[in-house]
């Protein structure tokens, strides 16, 4: 047996015993025993950490303990630059893609509104997500800590919100997605691209009021369903706007002739 302490920082506390939050414990750990292993066996999924430093040291997730260290383990940093230091994981993915577990319908939908690829569906087992995610390089999201310790799963959210679109300014924020968004390009019942359809073609398809309204259409060749940019989407652009805006530090007001989301 070794015994090394731990200190998780910040939101990692969430996921450990009371007793053990914001301070330092020793933990008897297995010979042999990885970062990664001890992380997990603690309560927190490696996907939620950024950064393991090990007696004052970056370390990766394989690093085994030995008597005496003390691991100090940190999740994703807001204000503080650790570009020097080496991070748990060799790369960010440079596209960000989502498979979202069967609890979190309505944040898969308001993804793909904001024109993120999402797959979702509420009857994905485990280790179909687990099989998705590293197929397509995909982010896991799910409120299921268990799932994220899962060996494959390299990239992951832990979702802490319980209401759509309070876990997408969650999402945003975490992922810094605001920037990226691109509103009125997916499907939001099939994630398949919506392409350009021209007014002529849309009469019959659509009510006659809307064709008279709108000039702009598009269509999923999955689902055949035309779309227009209705009160749905120009909701969807105020939210994305105001979740840019508070990222830029403006005061979130809405633009000129968009109606607040209510
Ligand atoms: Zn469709």
């Amino acid at each position: 047996m070794v015994t090394a302490t731990f200190r998780f920082y910040e939101e990692l506390n969430d996921f450990i015993a009371r007793p053990l939050r914001r301070r330092s414990f020793s933990c008897a750990c297995a010979r042999g025993a990885t970062a990664k292993h001890m992380i997990e066996a603690i309560g927190v999924p490696h996907t939620e950490v950024e950064l393991i430093l090990v007696n004052g040291e970056s370390v990766g997730f394989e690093h085994p303990l030995a008597d005496g260290d003390r691991v100090a383990v940190y999740p994703k940093f807001e204000a503080f630059d650790i570009q020097p230091l080496l991070r748990v994981r060799e790369r960010p993915l440079r596209v960000m893609r989502f498979v979202a577990d069967a609890h979190l319908g309505g944040l898969a939908q308001l993804l793909r509104l904001a024109g993120f690829d999402t797959l979702y569906d509420n009857h994905y087992p485990d280790e179909d997500i687990e099989a998705i995610a590293s197929r397509d390089h995909r982010v896991v999201l799910t409120r299921d800590r268990e799932l994220l310790k899962r060996r494959t799963i390299t990239h992951g959210c832990y979702v802490r919100a319980l209401k759509p679109k309070i876990q997408l300014r969650e999402i945003f924020d975490r992922l810094d997605l605001a920037g990226s968004a691109q509103p009125f390009r997916l499907c939001l019942a099939c994630n398949a691209p919506l392409r350009r359809i021209a007014k002529e073609d849309v009469a019959g398809h659509v009510p006659e009021g809307v064709l008279e309204r709108h000039a702009r259409f598009v269509t999923c060749d999955v689902c055949r369903r035309v779309f227009w940019e209705g009160t749905h989407w120009q909701r969807m652009r105020a939210l994305m706007d105001s979740l840019a805006g508070e990222r830029d530090g403006a005061t979130g007001t809405s633009p000129a002739g968009v109606e607040n989301p209510t």
